[in-house]
């Protein structure tokens, strides 16, 4: 895979469509933004309509309240709908929109491990994870064609090139994230709960049940393409004097949400 993508990830890079992701990750996006939003908007809008939104109350408030927190340490606007569906599930399309299944809520035993999950999915829109791996199925099955076709959009070509972004809003974006990825949703996630004020070794503890829930049944979004669990969780727990440092600075300035 690596020889296949160097060429394009060079010629690419040349062309300043390398970006660099939250944690300092060099990444390989070439899709313009506000095509894979657009294709993101499309794609919750018919899972609003085909999945059934959960009309519980107290659910509905305490995932407001905790993506709130969250999207306040990360500014713009965001849209987190709860589901109705009983797996222990949620994901993140571009364009700022995260679903949570009531199966989430109905696992997570405090606020904190809740704030996890949505941190993690906030992670992965922050990251474009959504763009990185579009990019590269994209170049991995057109080659250097669509890098073409991108930079001449009117163009026959350039036609073409966009006519994919279409085939890319049902397997680009909604496809599951890499294991580099997931790892990376998880240390920008328990970050931005920490600094919500929200204790991070909570994520610990929420990974550990997940990996108990899922056990033997259909993976989630989470575990798909998961690293391994101890992997996981040893990552965090390096990563953890940091996130507990943002944490006690969160503290201090007053950020205690209460939202269970
Ligand atoms: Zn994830």
């Amino acid at each position: 895979m690596f020889s296949k993508l160097f060429p394009i990830v060079l010629i690419t890079c040349l062309l300043s469509a390398c970006a660099t992701s939250p944690t300092g990750r060099s990444q390989f996006i070439f899709m313009p933004e506000t095509q894979i939003d657009q294709m993101g908007l499309q794609a919750f809008d018919t899972l609003k309509k085909d999945k059934k939104v959960s009309y519980n109350g107290q659910y509905n408030q305490t995932t407001t309240c905790i993506a709130n927190a969250i999207t306040q340490v990360v500014g713009g606007s965001w849209e987190v709908v709860v589901f109705e569906d009983n797996s222990p599930n949620a994901f993140a399309l571009p364009g700022n929109k995260i679903g949570v299944h009531t199966g989430m809520l109905q696992l997570v035993d405090n606020q904190e491990q809740l704030a996890a999950v949505i941190g993690h999915e906030i992670g992965h829109v922050l990251a474009k994870h959504s763009n990185e791996r579009a990019s590269q199925e994209m170049a991995m099955s057109q080659g250097l064609n669509v890098l073409q076709a991108l930079t001449m959009p009117t163009s026959a070509l350039g036609q073409l090139g966009f006519g994919m972004l279409g085939v890319g809003a049902q397997y680009g974006v909604l496809m599951p994230f890499s294991r580099t990825q997931e790892s990376e949703a998880d240390i920008i996630g328990v970050d931005l709960m920490a600094k919500a004020g929200f204790d991070p070794k909570n994520s610990i503890t929420l990974w550990q049940k997940m990996e108990q829930a899922t056990q033997g049944k259909q993976p989630v979004e989470f575990m798909s393409t998961h690293p391994a669990h101890a992997t996981r969780i040893q990552n965090l727990e390096q990563h953890m004097p940091q996130a507990m440092a943002l944490y006690q600075q969160a503290q201090a300035m007053g950020k205690q949400p209460h939202c269970i």
